[in-house]
């Protein structure tokens, strides 16, 4: 027997706000000793097809992405992030919304930039667009500019509360997480809530939710994440545990926009399994 497979379920690449393009990403999966990476760009399958080219021999591929998704059940409305696998990149609802929140992500950017020019400060918003590349624009692409025009020196202050965190802060129309549960299980796909607990980013929900979710076809939960402190992390462990859910750990690698390398946390097999075993098979995981 070989060692345990190291899998790491949750990356993103310059087809959102990650800075390796989709066909370095899985290169660089490889390289750090990945048996599986799944490529879960924000509201977009953009780098799927060039993934898939460049996949490196020995490489299993997961085709995902992690949907902007919002629960309305408090006021203001709490922000929350599904990780989606395996699903079919074609079905026509999930498609029109991910293009609608991609609409809206450019046009929450673009008021943003308003705002902090209305505040004379110099960043451009067809600088911004342009640094997104095509892909998935984000407030990592409005760091990047306030880095470039010497107000910060990296994404994590920019992501403070004089920055992008409180004062320079909209909202976007991201999906009804109920709504893209039920989507994702209708294109064949297999939904993961990604770091549930991580109070440090922001508001998080409470675990009635989480089983709610569950009760309409939530697989899992992601625990071992960065942004869960041990303790937050056991209790993840523990809901999904009483609610039958799987339990995933990935890096959420975002390149150069974050410190966290690849393979940093890791998904057991067993839980692996059990997403594949769950996708409707629509779209297959990839070997290299
Ligand atoms: P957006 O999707 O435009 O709302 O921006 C959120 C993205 O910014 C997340 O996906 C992370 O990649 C990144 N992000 C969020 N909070 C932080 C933070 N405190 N420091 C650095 N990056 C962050
Ligand atoms: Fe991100
Ligand atoms: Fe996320
Ligand atoms: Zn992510």
């Amino acid at each position: 027997m070989s060692a345990a497979p190291r899998i790491d379920l949750h990356t993103h690449s310059t087809a959102s706000d990650g800075t390796l393009g989709p066909a370095e990403l899985v290169r660089a999966a490889a390289e750090s000793g990945l048996d599986v990476v799944a490529i879960t760009d924000h509201d977009t399958t953009a780098g799927w097809a060039p993934a898939l080219a460049a996949l490196p021999a020995g490489l299993s591929l997961v085709r995902g992405a992690e949907l902007s998704c919002r629960w309305y059940g408090e006021e203001p409305p709490v922000p929350l992030h599904l990780l989606a696998y395996l699903f079919d990149p074609d079905a026509p609802e999930l498609v029109a919304e991910l293009a609608r929140v991609r609409a809206a992500r450019e046009e929450r950017g673009e008021r943003i930039v308003a705002l902090l020019r209305a505040d004379g400060i110099d960043v451009s918003w067809s600088e911004i667009l342009a640094g997104a590349a095509g892909g998935t624009v984000g407030r990592p692409h409005i760091a990047q500019a306030l880095i470039r025009a010497g107000l910060v020196t990296t994404t994590t202050e920019a992501f403070g509360p004089d920055w992008l965190g409180e004062r320079y802060r909209l909202p976007k129309e991201d999906i009804d997480v109920f709504r893209a549960v039920r989507l994702v299980r209708a294109a064949g796909g297999v939904p993961v809530f990604a770091h549930p607990r991580a109070s440090r980013r922001g508001r998080i929900v409470p675990d009635e939710l989480i089983a709610d979710l569950a009760a309409i076809g939530l697989a899992g939960l992601e625990a071992d994440h960065e942004d869960h402190s041990p303790a937050e992390r056991a209790h993840v462990r523990a809901l999904a545990d009483e609610l039958g859910l799987l339990v995933t750990g990935s890096s959420d690698f975002h390149g150069t926009h974050k410190t966290v390398r690849l393979g940093a946390f890791t998904t057991d097999p067993e839980a692996y399994e059990r997403i594949v075993a769950e996708a409707r098979g629509v779209t297959e995981v990839a070997s290299g």
